[in-house]
């Protein structure tokens, strides 16, 4: 796609976010679907998010995506938001409509449509949640939706993982938070973990050595551990999980379906799911290898 004079520009608010791949996804899905669009990552640091709210106004970016850390600070910045995001208490996408902004949560939906492509149940499960920051919000509304019985939410700071799991519990009343290992074991006395989720950046990508504290002594047999980090694919605490005889799934479904919605709020096309597979699947590959 040559970029033009007339070309819609969307884009990606994160900080970090150069090791993102939803730039390859999206464009490739914008070239298939024939539309003169481009999508930019753009690194925002968490003192210039208002600015750069009131720029893609100034600019007339057709939305954006907003990721690691500004996922709630979206949602304050927003003229109006939809269900989930207000359920959440985070915004992932944002639609320009002549200046005025929509926020939307398609990580909720996204992460759903992932657990079950992989085979992941949720209906009736015990679940673990690491991290309580603005991804963790959408994936706990999901799990309440799924049906999950009990949802016990971590951060190394408690004040977060109390204020998620006091949103959770307006919504359900099946949520509790910890702050340490032993509170998330106490919590597991009830009975063990059946899904462990990662929403932490612990391991993402440079810092692939890193993973979340897991109490796996509090994970039931057959458990499955998922992974919201796409990059690497295998993380270290998919890695030590697999070798424990747990099931396990990546972060690359999450974003393939989060990014699909988001794409169809932006264009009100269908999103060509293979092509946005291939492509990621390609820049994750060539990411693998940097020069
Ligand atoms: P965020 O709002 O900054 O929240 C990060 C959370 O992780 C906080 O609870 C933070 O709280 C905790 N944390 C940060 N560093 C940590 C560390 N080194 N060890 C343990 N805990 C740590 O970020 P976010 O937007 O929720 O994103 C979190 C992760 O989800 C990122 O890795 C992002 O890539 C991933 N994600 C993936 C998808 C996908 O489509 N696959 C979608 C959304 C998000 P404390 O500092 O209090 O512990």
């Amino acid at each position: 796609m040559q970029i033009r004079g007339d070309t819609e520009v969307v884009a990606v608010l994160g900080y970090p976010v150069r090791h993102s791949c939803s730039p390859e996804m999206h464009n490739a899905a914008f070239e298939a679907l024939g539309l003169n669009w481009c999508y930019v990552a753009l690194e925002v640091a968490p003192e210039r998010i208002e600015a750069a709210f009131e720029g893609i106004r100034a600019l007339g970016l057709k939305g954006v995506n907003v990721t690691i850390p500004h996922k709630e600070a979206a949602l304050r910045l927003v003229d109006e938001a939809g269900e989930e995001a207000r359920l959440a208490g985070a915004a992932n996408t944002v639609l320009n409509q002549g200046g005025r902004l929509k926020g939307f949560n398609t990580d909720v939906e996204g992460f759903l449509l992932a657990a079950k492509e992989g085979g992941v149940a949720l209906a009736g499960k015990r679940v673990l949640v690491l991290g309580a920051g603005g991804a963790a919000r959408g994936i706990g509304v999901s799990l309440l939706r799924a049906g999950a019985e009990s949802v016990v939410v971590t951060s190394r700071r408690r004040e977060r993982a109390a204020a998620l799991a006091d949103t959770l519990n307006a919504l359900a009343g099946r949520a509790w938070a910890a702050a340490s290992a032993l509170e998330v074991r106490e919590m597991a006395e009830a009975g063990p973990y059946q899904v462990v989720v990662n929403v932490t950046p612990a391991g993402m990508w440079p810092k692939v050595g890193e993973m979340p504290p897991a109490p796996w002594e509090a994970v039931a047999e057959g458990a499955a551990v998922l992974d919201t980090i796409y990059n690497p694919r295998q993380t270290m605490l998919l890695e030590t999980a697999a070798g424990k005889g747990f099931r396990t799934l990546t972060g690359l479904g999450m974003l393939l379906y989060q990014g699909a919605l988001a794409l169809e709020i932006w264009t009100g096309r269908e999103a060509p799911l293979e092509v946005m597979r291939q492509a990621l699947d390609r820049a994750l590959d060539l990411k693998k290898s940097p020069a």
